[in-house]
């Protein structure tokens, strides 16, 4: 018997598909991917997938093998930025989906397998995963039958000069490899302009929600929306503290509304003091720490709340990622496996 939790993820289907179609439409001639790596950023690939390929998207991006298991069913393009170990090879060889390959390694395990269709990072300066440009002049690649030539920006978000310099050292690439297409932007690096999208971009963040530029921030539709049951609603008397480590003292009697919600959720401690819910617009200031599985709310303005009663939780990512000094990417892959996760379409 499923018991219905106590916590869920309203996740709008519409504004997830709506944030691809604006990502898209900035891509301008680029076809436009989705990374749906680490569960889609926690709101669950399969569905993320399903809607993203009915929407028209046709190049989808995971880490790992396990990663392209869970996707077999829908049959769609994917591709394996974390390329081929060893270990994964038994998988690799059934087809399910495309290996970007990274190191001298991971080309040669490929071409000793039989080869066939794959991908390549070429690493353009970050010095994460790819091969250098100068092993690609040496002829690395040569005979490999390449899908899409890929790097990645390390600071898209920041106005630096290295996304220059590394779009220049992609763009040296073109016509070197017989790729029949080449891919540099994430979500940031497609609000760099036409010359950095190549035929295909891959937003992750921005599908989701999250936006760290402001040209994003304005287009972007948020679409993960936290809700939590409550299970207490108390009066706390002034004087009193509430939560671990009594960092809160109740300045007059305060009412108070006890939720589900906690660190194992991904509601970290930098919510402490800082996080709120929502009730009919009006804020309901999270009290005292985290405690563990539990926040505290309050809920003066809202006489109406009682034990049972559903609250929305302020996840607008780039404010959230202000408000508890974590990162959009740290929110949204955190978000825990208690909650029930409810498409709105
Ligand atoms: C994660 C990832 C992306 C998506 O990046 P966002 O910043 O989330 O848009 C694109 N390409 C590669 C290679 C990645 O690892």
């Amino acid at each position: 018997m499923m018991v219905p939790a106590p916590l869920r993820l309203r996740l709008d289907g519409a504004a997830l598909i709506e944030n691809w179609r604006t990502l898209a439409r900035m891509s301008g001639s680029a076809a436009c991917g989705a990374a749906v790596k680490a569960d889609g950023y926690g709101l669950g690939a399969h569905g993320v997938a399903q809607r993203l390929a009915a929407a028209g998207c046709r190049d989808f991006f995971v880490a790992t093998w396990a990663e392209a298991e869970a996707l077999a069913d829908l049959k769609l393009p994917v591709s394996v930025l974390h390329g081929v170990r060893a270990e994964d090879m038994e998988v690799v060889r059934s087809g399910m989906a495309r290996p970007v390959l990274n190191t001298p390694l991971q080309i040669q395990r490929w071409r000793d397998s039989g080869g066939g269709p794959c991908d390549v990072m070429v690493d353009t300066g970050m010095n994460r995963l790819g091969v250098s440009p100068a092993q690609v002049e040496q002829g690395l690649l040569d005979g490999l039958t390449i899908e899409t030539l890929i790097s990645h920006l390390a600071c898209a978000e920041d106005d630096t000069s290295m996304n220059a310099a590394q779009r220049k050292r992609f763009a040296a690439l073109t016509g070197r490899t017989g790729a029949r297409r080449m891919s540099l932007c994430n979500s940031a690096g497609i609000a760099l302009g036409t010359e950095y999208h190549f035929d295909l971009t891959r937003p992750g963040l921005s599908l989701y929600g999250g936006s760290l530029v402001p040209v994003l921030a304005g287009s972007i539709r948020q679409v993960v929306f936290p809700q939590t049951q409550i299970l207490q609603r108390r009066r706390v008397p002034a004087g009193e503290t509430v939560g671990y480590n009594a960092t809160w003292t109740a300045p007059a009697d305060t009412e108070v509304a006890v939720c589900n919600l906690g660190y194992a959720d991904g509601y970290f401690r930098g919510f402490s003091g800082t996080g709120a819910g929502l009730h009919d617009g009006r804020s309901l200031p999270v009290l005292g720490r985290v405690s563990m599985d539990l926040i505290a709310l309050n809920v003066e303005v809202a006489p109406d709340l009682a034990e049972g009663d559903w609250i929305d939780i302020a996840f607008t990512l780039p404010q959230a990622a202000q408000t508890s000094g974590m990162s959009q990417y740290e929110l949204l892959t955190g978000l825990g496996s208690r909650f029930s996760r409810v498409w709105t379409d």
